[in-house]
């Protein structure tokens, strides 16, 4: 065994089940072991590196930044901050943005936002407020988002968990509209499940649930944690419906795969329900974290990424669809954020991807039958071609 994963494993918490890989460096679409041996990343840290392993762009903003200042804390203002949001804010059509670090303290922030919203300006009773999830939900980890999830495991061994969610059907309009009450305050809904295994709603859906929320006086809001940012072949996969939600939570690949960077953003009316001394995070909208992301947010738009997302999204699909394999049940997915269904009587995803990681593709299972491709969105058509020849090779030798 590996000396590196022996250590890991004596001193790391074993609350991740790791490809027996050790990962030293990274550029692009590929990263290289301690052996020197290099992969196609179709991982991207679970989509946070949109822009490639170490642009030189963003490791030039990093650095630049690190050595002028890092960390101030919102005691004070930057110099930094303002202008990503003002960008960030632009880009989307949102009023205001709250940043913070990870995704689930933006999702976190959504939640208190929906519900202080509900109680100053929507006017439900206190304590009352609902906020309906959906069944298959990925939000994140801390006790109040695992606590409505649909996922046992998830939640196994950590209750209590805080009431006011309730949990719809994912991709059922109608099931939402019943489940709205007056004490709803928002409906928080993943445009495309990922976590949940790549599930693609019907079309048209994202649409009339934005009616049905408008209609009921409940936010609409769309986690876009993983959707967002060009990875589903438009900015926001909302766009995929021309849909403006009321609250938009960015993050993984906001930091430019350097950093932790997340945010909620809404309009001024919601967002102005915080009041200084409401919410915070000491590394929220930090210099150093503010000066990367608007690196990335440029590099986004000047390289092209979103519509590079769409056309390589594209053939990546139509390539896998060509496969043919007994073994697969479904390719399903929009732009860069795919994934294929097997059988699971036939074959374990995790087999899958101990196969590929021996012919240079890094991917990782999500639940045990769905094998996720999404690549940086920097991936080139011969790379694709690569990673689809190496899976057919691997299907066809675990078929025969
Ligand atoms: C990854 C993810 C989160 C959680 O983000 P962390 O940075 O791991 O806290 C939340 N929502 C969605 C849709 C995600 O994919």
């Amino acid at each position: 065994m590996n000396p590196i994963i022996e250590l890991e494993a004596q001193y790391c918490a074993q609350n991740y089940h790791p490809l027996p890989v050790v990962l030293v460096k990274g550029e692009g679409v590929y990263v290289w072991d301690d052996n020197g041996k290099r992969y196609l990343d179709m991982m991207s840290a679970y989509s946070a590196v949109s822009h490639g392993h170490s642009h030189p762009r963003l490791l030039k903003a990093l650095t630049e930044q690190a050595g002028k200042l890092a960390i101030v804390s919102r005691a004070f203002h930057s110099d930094k901050l303002a202008a990503l949001l003002e960008k960030i804010c632009q880009m989307t059509g949102q009023e205001m943005a709250l940043p913070m670090n990870t995704g689930a303290e933006a999702v976190e922030t959504a939640l208190k936002a929906a519900r202080k919203w509900a109680y100053t300006v929507k006017g439900v009773a206190k304590d009352q407020a609902e906020i309906i999830v959906c069944d298959g939900n990925f939000h994140g980890r801390t006790i109040s988002i695992v606590g409505f999830s649909s996922e046992a495991q998830y939640k196994d061994g950590f209750g209590p968990f805080p009431p006011g969610f309730t949990s719809v059907l994912f991709g059922d309009a109608d099931a939402l509209e019943a489940a709205i009450n007056p004490n709803t305050a928002a409906f928080l809904v993943e445009p495309i499940q990922g976590e949940g295994g790549i599930i693609v709603p019907p079309p048209g859906y994202l649409k009339r649930v934005a009616k049905i929320c408008s209609d009921n006086n409940v936010l609409l809001i769309c986690d876009e944690i993983q959707t967002g940012l060009g990875r589903s072949g438009v900015l926001m996969a909302s766009d995929h419906d021309a849909v403006k939600p009321d609250g938009l939570i960015l993050g993984k690949a906001l930091g430019g795969g350097m950093l932790p960077v997340s945010m909620f953003l809404a309009s001024r009316e919601v967002m102005n329900v915080f009041q200084p001394g409401d919410h915070g995070s000491t590394f929220g909208g930090n210099p150093l974290s503010a000066a990367v992301a608007l690196e990335g947010l440029l590099v986004l738009e000047e390289e092209g990424l979103v519509e590079a997302a769409a056309e390589m999204g594209d053939y990546f699909m139509a390539t896998l669809a060509q496969l043919n394999s007994p073994l697969i049940k479904q390719v399903r997915g929009r732009g860069l954020l795919i994934g294929v269904e097997f059988y699971p009587d036939q074959v374990s995803a995790r087999k899958i991807c101990e196969a590929l990681m021996c012919r240079g593709i890094l991917s990782k299972e999500t639940h045990d039958t769905v094998v996720r491709f999404a690549p940086p969105l920097v991936i080139r058509r011969e790379q694709v071609d690569e990673v689809v020849k190496q899976l057919a090779e691997v299907l066809d030798e675990l078929a025969g």
